[in-house]
């Protein structure tokens, strides 16, 4: 049963740390600031941590870094300001920070039995095979996800992305894009040119907010000359990650331009951003999601990954989502399962969770900003997590279909099942004991929707 609170929102002091001690308002709210004092190394973390936390968390983190990241590390100021948000950090309360847990993964959060799924890959959602120029992924009939960035302001610990952004790790070499950033961007904006059934352009990344504002607008911009072009949404986790890049004035009236076009135009562009936690939800975040809908976008809207021990409770649910639309207007939209990526499986859900977690909050929010839970089901798309076709509970193997067919489908696909497996971990004893001796052989079992 949720009880709920209306809360107030609070800027959490960043002058608890001892680094930032000194840190005005002013330098707080500097985009150049942030980004210039981005903690990218262990070393810079103690900077601004001082004595408060232990070289055994230090020793941990570097553990995971040298050993297991996929991705690298990059925090903002803004981030690792809502980690134990009210107290001095101390190594319990960074340990056990739902914004850390999945920032800043620490060797000790993996699991040591089955640290990746055996069916685990780098692109999981296989979208580079469904590119139709680099870059671009044409999925579904009628809209396409472009990648015109492969760096963010921040690196998820659990980014589906990872083969794709950011640097690359000991453990994982990065993708790299072969075309000019210009050449991409003018091959993406040619196949929708030639495209007409495309009507819905996601524009990501990466984060849109690292590419320099003026080649953001002039893609925008020459994307709402096609007509067929009636929906973008555009991928910012910086809007919780760096608010401040949202509020500088040359971008928010480059957003202005671009909502007066589309508005012309009937065009609807969005924001979509990515919270996973309430504390996350800031004053400052609040400000920027309402400057971008002042600006003229449609809507912001949020798109979290459930995870465990970050919100796999409809406490941290419900809170998130009210948080998100009563004090900062963003409008709860998905919650996604963690895709099967290598290094996961510790945050990773079994199907039936999301089940039960969709059921437990229905009812609070309003309808429109009750957010889904969905799978991202490799080759077969988002799935509402109840739309499962049929559910294996001891092998943790849940079997889907999909109605429509994409570029990249064949005729008989609409008669395909497709699959998502659920962590090892969470099984009965048989489907662990199944799984180990299907390990054991020298091919694991073929998933039918591979090809
Ligand atoms: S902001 Fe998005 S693309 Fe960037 S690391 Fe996080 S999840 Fe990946």
């Amino acid at each position: 049963m949720y009880t709920y609170r209306q809360q107030e929102l609070v800027e959490p002091d960043w002058r608890r740390f001892p680094g930032w001690k000194d840190v005005t308002v002013q330098q707080w709210r500097d985009v150049q600031w942030q980004r210039a004092h981005c903690v990218k190394t262990v070393r810079q973390l103690r900077a601004v941590t001082g004595d408060l936390v232990g070289d055994a968390f230090f020793a941990d983190l570097v553990r995971d870094q040298t050993t297991s990241a996929t991705m690298s590390m990059l925090l903002t100021p803004q981030l690792i300001n809502t980690m134990a948000p009210h107290t001095p950090p101390d190594d319990e309360s960074l340990r056990a920070d739902p914004v850390r847990r999945y920032m800043m993964p620490i060797a000790s959060d993996r699991r040591t039995d089955w640290p990746s799924h055996p069916y685990a890959s780098r692109d999981s959602l296989h979208e580079a095979e469904m590119w139709v120029t680099e870059g671009l992924t044409h999925r579904y009939p009628t809209k396409v996800l472009a990648e015109v960035v492969p760096t963010c302001p921040q690196y998820c610990g659990h980014c589906t992305r990872m083969d794709l952004v950011g640097p690359s790790t000991p453990g994982v070499d990065k993708y790299r894009f072969a075309l000019r950033p210009a050449d991409r961007l003018a091959r993406i904006l040619d196949y929708l040119r030639a495209t007409p059934t495309v009507r819905d352009v996601v524009v990501s990344g990466g984060d849109v907010a690292n590419l320099p504002w003026p080649h953001l607008e002039d893609f925008l911009t020459r994307l709402l000359t096609i007509e067929s072009v009636r929906d973008i949404r555009l991928a910012s986790k910086a809007l919780v990650g760096l608010p401040q890049h949202w509020l500088v004035p040359s971008t928010v009236a480059g957003i202005e331009r671009i909502a007066a076009i589309a508005a012309k135009r009937g065009v609807s562009v969005a924001m979509h951003t990515h919270a996973n936690a309430a504390s996350q939800v800031t004053p400052l975040v609040a400000e920027a999601s309402r400057t971008m809908l002042a600006a003229g976008l449609r809507d912001v809207r949020n798109q979290g990954v459930l995870l465990a021990g970050v919100n796999d409770t409809p406490q941290a649910l419900l809170d998130l989502c009210f948080a998100l639309l009563n004090e900062a207007s963003v409008t709860p939209y998905y919650f996604y399962l963690c895709d099967v990526i290598p290094q996961a499986e510790h945050w990773r859900l079994p199907l039936h969770r999301a089940q039960s977690l969709q059921d437990a909050i229905m009812g609070y929010l309003p309808g429109f900003a009750t957010p889904r839970l969905v799978c991202d089901v490799p080759y077969a798309g988002k799935r509402w997590v109840h739309q499962v076709v049929s559910y294996d509970r001891v092998r943790g193997i849940s079997t889907w279909a999909k109605e429509f067919r994409g570029p990249f489908d064949e005729a008989d696909d609409a008669e395909r099942r497709y699959e998502y497996v659920d962590p090892i971990h969470t099984l009965p004893a048989e489907g662990r004991l199944w799984w180990t001796e299907q390990t054991n052989q020298p091919q694991p079992p073929a998933l039918t929707g591979a090809r």
